[in-house]
């Protein structure tokens, strides 16, 4: 079976001692990967080991946890003495553009991101309000970027998809947002998929969706053509390995779910979710020879 993971982070951290093999074994059991930026350092690092794989992509931009200064677990599905990963503790970063713009025009630059809105992961005593201003300007600004390069948008969106849905179209209405993208790890409601879809975005699922029934619901309603699977590795590791470092090649499990869910073949939701992907990441011009 073939996939894409559209959405991981195999060149973070938590694969410090055996990335290589990581990606190898990914690569072995036919499945690319898209490994995601989320500050200045992992962005740049990101395209370097891209740069060293056929099947390996990646994207460059500022997560919004890493616009303020806050140490948090990763994964708060588990008590601490059960995490996978360890506690982070993130410097507040600006968004600096030439820096971005510089990496962005890398050939194996897929997309702007990851970035968006997260009401959920602002740290106690700061001011709320000017968190979140800064998120929009955050927001505001890789939208540009990716508009000057004509590069899709990966967005990440916490307990904020109605002022999320509102700040793309706003944007698409200015003629500030010439491509679309992909909402990364999607949780909310079929109502808020769908606001997204009429947007021109497409939705891409985490291994959340092999245990959360309400999400299952949401997949099973939403046209194939619109989705995309991610791992989000090393975090959300997929049932039945929750709570384990996640690694890209359990895209698996969630293209399994999702086949389930449609009541489709996985070959089915596999030739779908890679078609649907390279179209998102303007890959449709790849040669065979790259398996794709
Ligand atoms: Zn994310
Ligand atoms: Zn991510």
């Amino acid at each position: 079976m073939h996939l894409i993971d559209s959405h991981c982070h195999v060149h973070f951290h938590a694969y410090k001692e055996d990335m290589d093999e990581v990606i190898k074994r990914t690569l072995d059991r036919g499945v690319f990967m898209v490994t995601v930026g989320t500050q200045k350092d992992t962005s740049a690092f990101g395209l370097e080991v891209a740069e060293r794989y056929e099947g390996m992509w990646a994207t460059v931009g500022l997560h919004p946890n890493h616009t303020v200064e806050q140490e948090f677990w990763d994964n708060d599905e588990l008590a601490p003495e059960h995490q996978a990963t360890p506690k982070i503790k993130t410097r507040a970063e600006q968004f600096d553009m030439d820096y971005y713009r510089e990496l962005a025009r890398h050939p194996k630059c897929l997309g702007i991101g990851e970035f968006g809105l997260d009401f959920y992961r602002i740290p106690e005593g700061v001011d709320r309000d000017e968190v979140i201003r800064r998120q929009v300007q955050t927001v505001q600004a890789q939208f540009d970027l990716a508009t000057e390069l004509d590069k899709p948008v990966v967005i990440h969106c916490r307990d904020a998809y109605a002022q999320q849905a509102v700040m793309i179209r706003e944007a698409i209405e200015a003629g500030k947002l010439s491509r679309r993208g992909v909402i990364h790890c999607f949780t909310g409601t079929l109502d808020e998929a769908q606001a997204f879809i009429d947007l021109g975005f497409y939705i891409s699922f985490s291994g959340i969706l092999t245990f959360a029934k309400n999400l299952q619901e949401v997949a099973s309603a939403l046209p194939l053509e619109r989705l995309l699977v991610e791992t989000d590795a090393p975090y959300l590791a997929p049932a039945p390995d929750r709570g384990k470092r996640n690694e890209p090649w359990r895209v698996e499990y969630v293209a399994r779910k999702l086949a389930e869910l449609k009541g489709v073949t996985c070959e089915e939701v596999a030739e779908q979710t890679v078609k649907n992907t390279k179209t998102v990441f303007g890959l449709e011009g790849m040669d065979s020879s790259q398996g794709l």
